[in-house]
């Protein structure tokens, strides 16, 4: 995990690369929240733990990302350039949130099945 920052006058989670001098430093990619959290300039994950909602959130996106297609999840969208996902597949964002989830305790055995599927079929 990193130290997510936000600016004195700001609201937005930046990564440490992007936080301005003097911005206020929080642990733990900002602490739980009930998504995955980025920067809000690069977009890099911050790593951040998930309420029992976050998890959910998750794994609904795996289950979108699943029916959206090999076609859209293999998409390299022009959007990301300048970000930390420039040049990444669609599927690039879910499998990071995915991959850490799985590591969470609790999951249903249909949800872990389900990650370590979308995480093998998303392999390169
Ligand atoms: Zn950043």
């Amino acid at each position: 995990m990193t130290n997510a920052y936000i600016e004195p006058e700001g609201c937005e989670l930046l990564c440490e690369t992007c936080a301005p001098d003097g911005a206020d430093g929080y642990p733990d990619g900002g602490g739980e929240a009930d998504c995955p959290q980025c920067c809000g300039q690069c977009h890099e994950p911050l790593g951040n733990a998930l309420t029992s909602d976050g998890v959910a959130y998750v794994i609904k996106a795996v289950r979108q990302s699943l029916r959206d297609g090999r076609a859209k999840r293999n998409t390299v969208y022009d959007c990301y350039n300048g970000t930390h996902y420039e040049g990444s597949r669609h599927c690039e964002i879910v499998r990071d949130w995915a991959r850490d989830v799985s590591w969470y305790g609790g999951l249903s055995p249909y949800d872990e099945q389900l990650l370590t599927r979308y995480l093998t079929w998303t392999d390169r």
